[in-house]
């Protein structure tokens, strides 16, 4: 008896528990749609706000990741943060090594001839400012980069140095009369960069540290040891006395 009825009742469970799995599967499906979904069902039936922009600034958070920031007067070009980038948006050529002068802080030695980013790939990660030995790539508090075609989605940076700009400014922040948020964005752009102006322009020129001071041979002659400079002259004095008592 044992075995015929458990073959003919076997089928009869297995297909319970399939059916049982098969609503299970549906229930499940549905319920974590509807968690995933459940940000996004709420901003579907939050009210719209409409902000004015560019006559009105929208809000930005402090730990907003913009269009960078760069302060080509510190950057040596070791190809740090390009290495660093995922997506290999990152273009820098240099006529030569460029080191940190100890003395003012600033990089010397070869000229940056390009520093670019192509911002049609770039994905505001700022893995590329993690790496740099002189903290000169930052995220910055841009976010308008407007363009006619793809190619002008590639920022020179030492285009922007000659103007005396570390990040690319929006087309529409060159008229003349702005709101005055965007006018003060602008100062505050331009008021960051003024100081290191002389030595953006610097950086793309090839430029040797300033050798240090020679020593005056007054004082070489003061450092050497009395045994060194003393005993030239006893012997050229004593020269011919030694000689005579050779002689004699
Ligand atoms: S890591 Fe910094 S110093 Fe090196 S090339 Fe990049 S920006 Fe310049
Ligand atoms: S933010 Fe990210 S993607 Fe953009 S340049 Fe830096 S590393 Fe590359």
């Amino acid at each position: 008896m044992g075995r015929g009825w458990l073959n003919r009742q076997a089928p009869d469970a297995r297909r319970r528990t399939d059916m049982r799995d098969y609503f299970r599967n549906i229930y499940l499906t549905i319920k974590t749609i509807l968690i995933g979904m459940r940000i996004t069902l709420r901003y579907c039936f939050a009210r719209t706000i409409t902000v004015q922009y560019p006559d009105v600034a929208p809000t930005i958070q402090p730990r907003w990741r913009g269009f960078h920031y760069y302060e080509i007067e510190k950057c040596i070009a070791c190809d740090l943060c390009a290495k660093a980038c995922p997506v290999d948006c990152i273009y820098i050529e240099k006529t030569g090594a460029r080191k940190v002068d100890k003395q003012t802080g600033l990089a010397m030695g070869g000229a940056i001839t390009r520093y670019a980013i192509d911002y049609s790939k770039c994905m505001f990660c700022a893995l590329c400012t993690e790496p740099c030995p002189t903290g000169c790539i930052h995220m910055g508090n841009n976010y308008d980069l407007s363009g006619y075609d793809r190619a002008s989605m590639v920022v020179e940076f030492t285009e922007l140095a000659k103007q005396g700009l570390q990040t690319p400014m929006p087309i529409w922040m060159q008229k003349r009369h702005l709101p005055e948020w965007a006018q003060q964005m602008k100062e505050q752009w331009l008021e960051r960069a003024r100081p290191m102006r002389e030595e953006m322009l610097l950086a793309l020129t090839e430029r040797k540290p300033a050798p240090k001071p020679a020593e005056k041979p007054a004082d070489k002659a003061a450092d050497k040891p009395a045994a060194e400079v003393v005993p030239d002259k006893v012997a050229t004095a004593t020269k011919p006395a030694a000689e005579k008592a050779a002689s004699e």
